[in-house]
């Protein structure tokens, strides 16, 4: 493993020729992270709910002269197993293979207590943050086996490996996430050329955030662009060997 994943120096051809499809890419940390992909030579598949965001980011990797994304617009609350099989696919038949999946997407759902959790907010929160994942992930292993060295990242949080107060869906949800990135890095070790390990991106300035802490200054969170060696080590071929991992990126 690297000396430390967050202090990691990224060659700028790290991504070359590897296809990374990136969950949640039209906000926050998975817009950064699409973006850097990209830089790092990556052509990035953008996966997320709302299509002109998705839109302007490609416009934004164009613009940089990183190579041209591909547009998979998808709302991972509603998708059926059906899309994400019809997804997998599309990458099947213009990759031949994906090297590298990012499961950024998250909602946050209510800040309060158990006893007052809505059960409807619960059920989206655990569709979003962890069935989507399930799913997304069994519908794209075939395409995953099919690289030489893949990476699937999950995101976690710090409320994910310690329950805390009024965090309800969301802390459980992420419990889920590692236990997931555990069960499947466990079955992949022996059978595959797939690592599968979780990142927690600690504070950092983003809607969501400010969403959960509404009275803190944005200005003292590290940005997206700050956490992204962690990211780019861990997605990235120079992670080879490292699996059942959780990191933190800050
Ligand atoms: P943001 O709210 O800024 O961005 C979340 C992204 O997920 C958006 O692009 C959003 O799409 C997408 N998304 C939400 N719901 C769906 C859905 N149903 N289908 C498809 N896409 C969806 O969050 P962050 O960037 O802050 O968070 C990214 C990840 O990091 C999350 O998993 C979060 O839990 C985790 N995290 C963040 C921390 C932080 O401090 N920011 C700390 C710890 C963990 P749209 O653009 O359409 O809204």
């Amino acid at each position: 493993m690297a000396s430390d994943p967050r202090s990691y120096q990224a060659p700028p051809d790290l991504l070359r020729d590897r296809a990374i499809l990136v969950t949640g890419a039209g906000a926050g940390i998975g817009r950064c992270a699409a973006l850097s992909f990209a830089r790092h030579g990556a052509t990035v598949i953008l996966c997320g709910r709302t299509a002109a965001r998705l839109e302007q980011i490609y416009d934004e990797i164009v613009a940089a002269g990183a190579p041209e994304p591909v547009l998979a617009p998808l709302s991972l609350e509603r998708a059926t197993e059906a899309e994400y099989r019809e997804l997998a696919t599309h990458i099947h038949e213009e990759f031949g293979r994906l090297d590298g999946l990012l499961h950024n997407a998250g909602v946050l759902g209510q800040r309060t207590s158990i006893a007052n959790y809505d059960a409807a907010t619960w059920q989206q929160v655990m569709q979003v943050n962890v069935t989507a994942g399930f799913l997304l992930t069994k519908a794209l292993l075939p395409a995953l086996r099919e690289a030489d060295s893949a990476s699937v990242l999950f995101t976690s949080s710090g409320v994910g490996r310690r329950g805390r107060a009024f965090w309800g869906a969301y802390a459980v949800s992420k419990f889920a996430v590692e236990g997931l990135s555990q069960v499947l890095a466990a079955e992949l070790e022996q059978t595959s050329r797939i690592r599968v390990n979780c990142i927690n991106p600690g504070a950092t300035r983003t809607a969501m955030r400010a969403a959960a802490y509404p009275a803190e200054d944005p200005a003292s969170l590290k940005t997206p662009e700050q956490i992204m060696p962690a990211y780019l080590y861990l997605i990235g071929p120079d992670s080879s060997g490292v699996t059942g991992q959780s990191l933190d990126a800050q």
